[in-house]
């Protein structure tokens, strides 16, 4: 049976990163929402409580980038090539074959893995193309109902290769829409005429209020850029907030001053950057002869400027990112190293694996360790938030709507 205490007494909890924790009795209401946050001793008595002893209580982590529909393929699906074409070419294979049972199997490891390690929250994208047709996102649909009460999942309806010259892009979109997908995207950079795939899907979220999360210029061509376009679109139909750009490699390959434009107008338009450092790390600038780029986007200079950053963890042992485990503590700690962030910004690094992705994915209203919001917590052995991403914790235990999901208090 699990064990969904109301009460959480001799605990610390740590709010926001950037401050220490400090000693809180949490009590949690019937709706599954925190009630209130009190000194040790003086919470209203309660017949079911349990005994934290110290340890460490913070928000939930959020994964706000992972393809479900291939997780869990590399046995199948090498990569000779491993790099992001390489990927693309051996996966349109697979998926021919890929039935709906094949995955939601594979994505449900993948969710048990990502809640045992403490995320509450996951945005996946699945593949909309000639290959799979619908199947991949109806199949991810039918997993996030099934796992409604253990986990949030939204789903991206994401038109990889998606032509406006045919009326299948406009056909994919519609049927992802109608089978109820939470967000739309796709890949500009890999459409032959990316103005009229771009108004394709503006116009679908006007219409629908759906919001837009693309795979936007995965790349490091600086011939080949899109964020003027998106940008100018999120303006023209006020969609600031509601815009992800997930990836943006290309931005480190311009000149800082040609970087700092198209940064500001990202910030200025209100929209996210979601950076996939495994990704970027293992399929980018393997055609250098020396100095492989790291092929992350400028994750620092986009903080600075006002731009919400998150991390997330993109592909899961699959063969675009053969490795993978569904930690975002993992995830945060690639992101601090090879995004160049400093040796005193841990708290930072975890805020782009928690509270920032949150913000992404729309959950802000209900995010976070504070009276009001959901009960989904994360409660470790670590010392603080910059001990978790340094190192990780030994022990966890996550909790949904205050019900106890994985690990054991
Ligand atoms: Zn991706």
């Amino acid at each position: 049976m699990t064990l969904s205490p109301r009460l959480l007494v001799g605990g610390r909890i740590q709010p926001d990163a950037q401050q220490p924790p400090f000693a809180r009795d949490i009590l949690i209401a019937a709706d599954g929402r925190i009630e209130g946050m009190f000194a040790p001793g003086t919470a209203p008595a309660c017949a079911s409580s349990a005994d934290l002893a110290g340890r460490l209580v913070v928000a939930g982590l959020v994964d706000a980038h992972q393809h479900l529909d291939k997780s869990r393929t590399i046995a199948s699906v090498p990569n000779p090539r491993g790099d992001l074409e390489g990927a693309v070419e051996v996966f349109k294979a697979y998926a021919a074959t890929m039935t709906r049972e094949d995955v939601i199997a594979r994505a449900e490891r993948t969710l048990a893995a990502s809640l045992a390690r403490g995320t509450v929250a996951i945005r996946s994208h699945a593949n909309v193309d000639p290959e799979t047709e619908c199947r991949g996102l109806e199949a991810l649909i039918e997993v996030r109902e099934k796992w409604r009460d253990r986990i949030r999942l939204q789903v991206v309806g994401f038109l990889s290769r998606g032509s406006p010259g045919s009326n299948k892009a406009r056909e994919w979109l519609e049927n992802s829409i109608a089978a109820g997908a939470d967000v739309i995207g796709g890949t500009p950079a890999r459409v032959a005429d990316y103005e009229p795939f771009l108004d394709l899907l503006f116009n679908a979220a006007e219409r629908t209020g759906l919001p837009i999360d693309l795979h936007l210029d995965e790349h490091l061509d600086t011939h080949n850029l899109h964020f003027e376009a998106v940008i100018a679109r999120t303006r023209a139909l006020g969609m600031q907030g509601r815009v992800v750009a997930s990836h943006s490699c290309a931005l480190a390959a311009l000149a800082p001053d040609a970087a700092r434009r198209i940064i500001e107008g990202l910030a200025d338009a209100g929209i996210g950057v979601i950076t996939l450092p495994t990704a970027n790390l293992f399929l980018q600038g393997r055609d250098a002869d020396r100095l492989a780029p790291r092929g992350l986007t400028r994750v620092n200079e986009l903080a600075a400027a006002g731009v919400t950053v998150a991390c997330g963890s993109d592909n899961i042992q699959d063969p675009f990112v053969p490795t993978g485990s569904g930690d975002m503590l993992e995830i945060a700690r690639w992101t601090l190293l090879a995004a160049h962030l400093g040796s005193h910004e841990l708290p930072r690094a975890f805020t782009m694996a928690s509270s920032n992705p949150a913000r992404l994915m729309g959950l802000a209203a209900d995010y976070g360790l504070r009276a009001g919001a959901r009960a989904d917590l994360l409660i470790t052995d670590a010392v603080d938030c910059a001990d978790l991403v340094a190192g990780g914790a030994l022990s966890r235990a996550v909790l949904y709507g205050g019900r106890l999901v994985a690990g054991r208090l």
